[in-house]
């Protein structure tokens, strides 16, 4: 896009329109892709071009575009009853049968949910109620939050706090106060001369000196995505989970796995957790919930923070005036009614995401790919400047631009994180597409080498 060729549209919203994560200057000169419509896994944007979605909007599209399921069950509710709050005692029937179906598919401890409205105010909400949950049981300093480098929380000021992205805390005096960030679980990137499981042990482990350091009666919980995705699809080597886990058993700290992005079927488990075998308390949830068709949240809570809770006399002094929003509530339980009575979860566990990873392995021998990383439908290529020297793609924000020009790409959506192009297309794409978003990588990085 130039800006000779820019559109009627694109100059009004180039005028009018401030972006998430955009150089506004760029928007100016380059103008925006304006996407028109969807089917499935293609984007249709205002220039006629068809492109793959190989991020699933922004890793949340997971049952695809244009589910007549969700629109009926959004259209049913608007006519019943398009919004009422779940404050001061009241609620709405699909707000209820929501969190009713939350329980039944979540790890069994966790049968308790707090809506809100985005990942961003899941992770405010987890704050808030870690700390409350501490105060309720008379450990009132325990209070401090231990995250992680590189990770991805949120935008809000708590969520972009308890994220681990620099770039985000110059902006805004931030991180606020009793936020922690230890080093993440990045063997490729961070510790490629170890061996991944002692790499993935000693990262862990770093959890436990933090919290020898703050000492045990004054951390509250430890969050972390059980797969990074934002941070560029960071798969922690198999004994870095378990490890975390006794680590919060053993210092009394709540466990709290973000699956904001790993949740509804991303890593062929219905959730994150369920992959890697842990026990979260707590768990933040958006995106694949209602698969992004209306904005949605909250967080999965135990069923012993919930009762501490409910027996501590007091009120949670926290909400939204859309938590448990009734049509966003009836179309998420459509949306996850469509992945759970069509087995998609199963389908990407046994047969797509096999194919997936087998395929985009193909790509670890090409010149500039020093490493390709799936798990379920996430996926990662780490870019090269010299493969033999472990030497990473020099113009880390040329790769982050070329993955969003789909002129580049042919027609493929990814993202760049750093040197890293990564991945997550909806859970419903078939072999076939999986077939052509390959020839589309391959032939990005063959114009990139
Ligand atoms: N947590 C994780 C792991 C995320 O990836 C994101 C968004 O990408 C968020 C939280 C924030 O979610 P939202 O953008 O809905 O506020």
């Amino acid at each position: 896009m130039t800006t000779t060729t820019k559109t009627k549209l694109q100059t009004i919203d180039a005028q009018h329109h401030i972006h998430p994560f955009t150089d506004s200057g760029d928007l100016v000169k380059k103008g925006t892709r304006v996407i028109e419509r969807a089917e499935g896994v293609y984007l249709y944007d205002s220039e006629g071009n068809k492109i793959l979605d190989g991020m699933a909007g922004l890793w949340c599209v997971n049952i695809g575009y244009g589910r007549q399921e969700l629109i009926d069950a959004a259209t049913e509710q608007m006519q019943q009853l398009p919004y009422y709050n779940s404050f001061f005692q009241c609620t709405t029937p699909p707000t209820i049968e929501l969190a009713e179906l939350l329980s039944e598919l979540a790890p069994d401890h966790l049968n308790h949910v707090f809506f809100t409205g985005s990942g961003s105010e899941s992770n405010d909400t987890m704050l808030r109620l870690a700390r409350h949950y501490w105060a309720c049981k008379g450990k009132p300093n325990k209070q401090v939050i231990i995250a992680r480098k590189n990770a991805y929380h949120g935008s809000t000021v708590a969520g972009a706090s308890l994220s681990g992205m620099t770039v985000m805390h110059k902006q805004g005096a931030l991180p606020i106060a009793g936020i922690e960030h230890i080093n993440q679980p990045y063997w490729f990137g961070e510790g490629f001369d170890e061996d991944p499981n002692e790499f993935g042990l000693r990262v862990a482990r770093e959890l436990e000196e933090k919290i020898l350091e703050l000492g045990e009666d004054n951390v509250a919980a430890f969050i972390a995505e059980p797969v990074q995705g934002a941070g560029g699809v960071v798969i922690p080597p198999e004994s870095y989970w378990p490890e975390i886990q006794r680590i919060c058993d053993q210092y009394e700290i709540l466990l709290v796995s973000d699956e904001v992005i790993c949740g509804f079927g991303r890593t062929g488990k219905w959730f994150g957790c369920d992959y890697f075998g842990t026990k979260p308390d707590l768990m933040p949830i958006a995106k694949g919930i209602s698969s992004g068709y209306l904005p949605i949240g909250g967080v999965l809570i135990s069923d012993e923070v919930a009762e501490t809770l409910k027996n501590s006399g007091d009120e949670f002094y926290h909400g939204f005036t859309y938590s448990g929003h009734p049509t966003a509530a009836a179309v998420a339980t459509a949306n996850i009614k469509v992945l759970r009575d069509e087995g998609i979860v199963e389908r990407v566990d046994q047969e797509i995401a096999p194919y997936f990873s087998e395929k985009l392995q193909q790509l670890a021998s090409h010149p500039i790919v020093g490493e390709v990383r799936t798990l379920g439908l996430l996926a990662a290529i780490e870019l090269m400047q010299d493969k033999e020297q472990h030497l990473f793609f020099e113009d880390k924000g040329a790769v982050g631009t070329r993955c969003r020009d789909i002129s580049v790409t042919n027609g493929l959506v990814m993202r760049g994180v750093g040197s890293t192009m990564v991945m997550s297309p909806p859970l419903v794409i078939t072999k076939e597409e999986i077939d052509l978003l390959y020839e589309r990588v391959l032939k990005t990085l063959d114009d990139t080498a």
